[in-house]
């Protein structure tokens, strides 16, 4: 009889796990972002606020599910989407062919640039200055002595800055990589890099709130933003896509941007 009570126990618990451990419970959509991303994700008077919340919030709703928000670093969101523990990343996340080799991603809801912030004062006007010349095909040949570049970890910035000067990147030796963008840009005010290569809207709410910080006009590169998603879960990401056409053609989409991009 202890035996049985135990193995009965035992069914429970695993079945309770399925439930509530796992990403898919069946009205609940779970979106791992990095809520530190102004203003696509961000904590306002302790609640998750910003674009990416909110679109997530419509889809939730035209998918009839509740949505339900896990703040975690940037860098485990793809694994943990892939490995079923949340249902969506969402987290103003660029498509890119490596990260395609893991997720699908949705169609894009909006268009990233990676800027350039310094301080007032720095001496290069453009990144390009930050390498020591150029070969034949136009390529980086070098990064000039003492430049450092900060980047928030994980990011495009610091998979595009960390690739060598060849291919537009800095090298590994010269990029130095922070949790979070607010920590990168920090360490820019304190003198410790050169420079900080973020995406451009999180870089415009930096320097709006830290006083001799500049965006370089010449942007660093261009990309798309869209929702990750397990790739064995095609029926999810066509209900998503169809939640972002209709927002898209019903101008919700556009109505939100507009609120949080002047
Ligand atoms: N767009 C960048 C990326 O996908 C940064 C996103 C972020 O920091 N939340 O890597």
């Amino acid at each position: 009889m202890k035996k049985l009570l135990a193995i009965a126990l035992m069914l429970i618990m695993l079945v309770g796990c399925f439930a509530g451990c796992g990403a898919s419970n069946d009205d609940t959509l779970i979106m791992a972002t990095n809520a530190a991303f102004p203003p696509y994700e961000y904590v306002e008077n302790g609640e998750y606020v910003g674009i990416d919340v909110e679109i997530a919030t419509l889809i939730a709703k035209e998918l009839d599910m509740k949505l339900e928000i896990k703040d975690v670093e940037f860098g485990s969101i793809i694994g943990g989407v892939q490995s079923g523990k949340y249902d969506i990343g969402m987290a103003g996340m660029t498509v890119t062919e490596d990260r395609l080799k893991s997720v699908n991603f949705s169609t894009s809801y909006a268009n990233g640039i990676q800027s350039v912030i310094v301080k007032n004062d720095c001496p290069y006007a453009s990144y390009e200055d930050f390498y020591t010349g150029f070969d034949a095909d136009g390529n980086p040949k070098g990064v000039v002595e003492g430049i450092k570049i900060g980047v928030q970890q994980d990011t495009t910035g610091d998979i595009y800055c960390s690739s060598v000067p060849a291919e537009w990147g800095f090298g590994e030796e010269n990029v130095i990589r922070y949790k979070t963008g607010a920590d990168a840009v920090q360490a820019l005010i304190e003198g410790k890099v050169t420079a900080v290569i973020i995406d451009n809207e999180p870089a415009k709410a930096f320097v709006s709130v830290n006083e001799g910080l500049k965006i370089q006009s010449t942007e660093f590169a261009n990309e798309d933003y869209a929702i990750a998603i397990n790739k064995d879960n095609e029926e999810l990401l066509k209900k998503v896509n169809d939640a972002l056409a209709k927002l898209t053609e019903s101008g919700e989409i556009k109505k939100i941007v507009d609120k949080y991009i002047k």
